[in-house]
């Protein structure tokens, strides 16, 4: 058996295909003064290509993709990167600077690219490498007359096993053949990844020299969930496979039953559920999965996946998709949030010894007011399209709240003046996610309309502990006593002032969780779209006396273990 990622959900059973990729050889040639104008051209001809042929995969993969599914065409990112308009300058001026021919020229912009986004330790700055890449080698490729491998024909029950999978692979197979994607590289957020849960195709990503392991024509296992593959199984094994595919697929059928549903304990108490997104398509599939709002928009993927940052038109535009979209719920749309693991190549940061603790989120904006305006005139203009809310992570003191409150009457008398509209009760958020917060909370929550607990740097802070520290991981616990005492400690100061108090981190999801969240009080789950309707039918597996009683057993228990042990049997035997 090997292991990988399991970044899609459930069990594929078939033949392995194995899609070796090609390599496009790229030669410098010179070009002679007289044709630099037509190499240009040339370039231009190509990229128009280029757009064509990935607007057709992309109307070919939405015929494959339910509407709501829409997250899954990546490849549109493709066609941004190639009319981006620095890109298009660095070809242009190194064909006629150093007389070399297009495809040179492109690629020594790409690799400019590639170098700068693969210093970064960080998956979605991974993700845009393998986007330079593979656009890259799609344009080489028009520019040499090279057709592409014909992947349209997929016999039925296939199991592709590949290195990587680029998005232009996806887009040109048969999907509805294919049982299960292998890969040697990816992970939870990479195209391949995204692709294959739209698609509901099981998949397992980074496993460890799979293609040198199966051959064409294997019969392979994919456990999407836990990760696991299995090369020419034997006859139990593919026995107790066949089963775990019908309980899952019966699990999917029966959550589907909660989408229009109420969020609700078993005796009625009613809850929030809204879904936390990083763009206009997760919202899409969010409120296709039933979720009540948006309970925090991550608005850094926004910077993140540019070379240059968002102009407050591009921005306002975004905001105002997903407001729009969701109608009259609310979304709640975080500030930027960068520093920690999050890096921006063109925000100029400088590498600390600790990033967690240093010049991040709130403490970036505050210093760099030109970004931040930026980003508070378009969320406020685009609040006159639905019901936004704005956020601020990473608060750790009062003057803080004072100086964003400040910045926002400024910006919001400005817009008065110019007689734009916006929304005139627009209310103000912010994240507890630092002890300093939380401990603070009965003072910060006179200051603003609601609070979301951020558990993921809240347990990172509170334990003392990086989130991404493999070696001190058994130390990163949301169930630890200190962590759910403060938990219960800033709903309480909510409350006592009247204010709505949600959560917005992981531990919302965590269906160990939810009887303690459920007693405590919170007001607001806010989950990944995927998890909406795993989270809704937890709820309504608790009645309030049990959440109650359980909690009242655990908050006497003083270890992270024995508390998830209990918890994990209160749910076992439910
Ligand atoms: C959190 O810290 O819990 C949170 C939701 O924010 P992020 O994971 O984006 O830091
Ligand atoms: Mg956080």
């Amino acid at each position: 058996m090997l292991r990988g990622i399991g970044t899609s959900k459930g069990i594929g059973m078939g033949q392995a295909l194995l899609i070796v990729d090609q390599d496009v050889e790229i030669r410098v040639e010179k070009i002679p003064d007289t044709e630099i104008d037509a190499e240009i051209q040339r370039f231009l001809d190509a990229k128009e290509q280029f757009i064509k042929d990935t607007e057709k995969m992309i109307t070919d993969l939405s015929v494959q993709l339910g509407e709501q599914e829409k997250t899954a065409l990546v490849l549109k990112n493709q066609i941004y990167l190639i009319k981006d308009v620095e890109l298009n300058d660095g070809v242009e001026n190194l064909i006629r600077a150093q007389k070399i021919c297009a495809e040179a020229a492109l690629n020594d912009t790409c690799e400019l690219y590639i170098n700068i986004f693969s210093q970064m330790d960080n998956e979605t700055m991974n993700q845009r490498v393998v986007d330079i890449v593979d656009m890259k080698s799609r344009m080489i490729r028009i520019l040499q007359g090279i057709q592409d491998v014909d992947l349209s024909h997929i016999e039925p029950g296939t199991v592709i096993v590949a290195k990587e999978l680029h998005p232009s692979m996806t887009a040109l197979m048969d999907t509805s053949h294919i049982a299960g994607i292998i890969a040697e590289k990816g992970g939870d957020t990479s195209h391949a990844a995204i692709l294959a849960r739209a698609l509901e195709i099981p998949a397992v990503l980074s496993v460890k020299n799979v293609c040198d392991k199966v051959h064409n024509g294997e019969s392979v296992i994919v456990d999407g969930e836990y990760g696991e593959v299995f090369i020419n199984p034997i006859q139990k094994t593919i026995e107790i496979y066949e089963k775990k595919r019908t309980v899952f697929l019966e699990h999917r059928e029966e959550l589907k039953k909660y989408i229009d549903k109420n969020t609700e304990t078993a005796d009625g108490a009613r809850v929030m559920l809204a879904a936390n997104i990083g763009n206009a398509e997760d919202a899409a599939k969010a409120m296709e999965a039933g979720a009540e709002g948006i309970g925090l928009f991550r608005t850094e993927f926004l910077f993140m996946n540019g070379i240059s940052m968002p102009t407050e038109e591009q921005q306002f535009e975004a905001y105002r998709k997903v407001a729009v979209l969701c109608k009259e719920k609310p979304v709640i749309i975080r500030t930027l949030d960068i520093g920690g693991d999050k890096d921006i190549p063109y925000m100029g940061l400088t590498k600390e010894t600790n990033p967690f603790l240093g010049y991040r989120a709130i403490r970036f904006c505050l210093d760099r007011v030109d970004v931040f305006t930026v980003q508070l005139r378009a969320l406020l203009r685009a609040s006159a399209y639905g019901t936004i809310r704005i956020m601020f992570p990473m608060i750790t003191s009062l003057q803080e709240i004072i100086s964003v409150k400040k910045m926002i009457r400024d910006i919001c008398q400005n817009l008065d003046q110019n007689g734009i509209d916006y929304d005139k009760n627009i209310q103000i958020g912010i994240m507890i996610e630092t002890p300093a917060a939380a401990v603070m909370a009965d003072v910060f929550a006179r200051e603003v309309n609601f609070f979301s607990i951020g558990t993921n740097d809240l347990t990172q802070y509170m334990m003392a502990v990086d989130r991404g520290n493999e070696n001190v991981s058994y130390l990163y616990s949301t169930l630890n006593p200190a962590v759910l005492r403060m938990i219960r400690y800033i709903i309480q100061c909510g409350h006592e002032h009247g204010i709505s108090v949600g959560m917005c981190g992981e531990a919302a999801g965590d269906s160990r969780m939810l009887p303690l969240l459920l007693a405590f009080g919170l007001d607001e789950f806010s989950v990944t779209a995927s998890k909406v309707l795993d989270t809704r039918k937890s709820i309504a597996d608790w009645t309030m006396k049990d959440a109650k009683d359980v909690t009242a057993h655990v908050m006497k228990l003083c270890t992270d273990k024995e508390i998830s042990n209990y918890l994990s049997d209160c749910i076992m035997n439910k």
